[in-house]
């Protein structure tokens, strides 16, 4: 897979099927894999925060969940052709693990939310196995939470605790674990669940999915102030690889 590396990030270039193809194999492997969805927010985290470094050395695929992401590569010469989000992984390979007797936890959200999500699965795909925890626990609960899920042995673990919180969760007890592979969600359980609703196809299609985000939920307005900090540096650090490319 081939990689651009954003603001330190190492984003995979890969399209959303390849990646898809890459997950399924990972999912009959014995070996524990670990796949990050980042964005722009994320990606102004990583910068401040040493542990955070450590938990992205530690994951097989990083995909660019966000159009800033994209746009940026276009900056770096190197254009990524699309956005491969947390939400739309999971769809599909829940799909695949249905079809293919695998099994699926889902770690993440509010209880309510969490059985909204785990009923709309199991009536959208009669043959899945899938079981599930809400992620509000503390932390005397996760040796527990961790026994859970090692004790239902499932081929996709899909966490949805909230970056970073969910990425250090998955990096920290990917090995106790023992699934083939884990990804980080974010809010797909909601999403899935109905409780949030992703943007209408307009504005997924016009790339503004944070619009609809920033319109529905204003105290995101804060979290978003990360875009344009994003921007500004993607640029001037894309702009100085170019100059220096150009000086050699
Ligand atoms: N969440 C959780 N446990 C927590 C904090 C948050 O399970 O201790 C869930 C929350 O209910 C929501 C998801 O994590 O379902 C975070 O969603 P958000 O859209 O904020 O994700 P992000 O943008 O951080 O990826």
């Amino acid at each position: 897979m081939s990689i651009v590396e954003v603001l330190g990030v190492p984003f995979s270039s890969a399209s959303e099927s390849e990646v898809l193809m890459t997950c399924k194999a990972f999912m009959q492997d014995t070996q524990p894999h670990f796949v990050i969805t980042a964005g722009p927010e994320f990606v102004m985290k990583v910068g401040k925060d040493r542990n955070l470094q450590e938990v992205l050395s530690s994951a097989d695929v990083i995909t660019p969940d966000g159009i800033g992401i994209v746009i940026a590569s276009r900056w770096y010469g190197q254009p990524i052709t699309e956005r491969v989000t947390g939400v739309d992984l999971a769809q599909k390979l829940i799909a695949y693990a249905a079809q293919n007797g695998m099994s699926v936890y889902m770690l993440g959200a509010s209880e309510d939310s969490l059985q909204k999500a785990l009923s709309t699965l199991r009536e959208l795909h009669p043959t899945l196995h899938i079981e599930g925890r809400n992620g509000y626990f503390k932390e005397a609960e996760v040796s527990g939470v961790i026994s859970s899920i090692r004790g239902k042995a499932p081929q996709l673990l899909l966490v949805g605790l909230g970056q970073p919180a969910q990425e250090r969760f998955i990096a920290t007890h990917l090995e106790e674990m023992g699934v083939p592979l884990a990804i980080g969600i974010g809010g797909a359980i909601d999403v899935i669940g109905g409780t949030v609703k992703r943007a209408p196809v307009f504005f997924q299609k016009a790339k503004l999915e944070w619009l609809y985000r920033l319109l529905k939920e204003p105290t995101r307005m804060r979290r978003q102030m990360a875009l344009p900090r994003f921007a500004l540096a993607a640029w001037s650090e894309a702009k100085s690889q170019v100059r220096g490319r150009s000086t050699n």
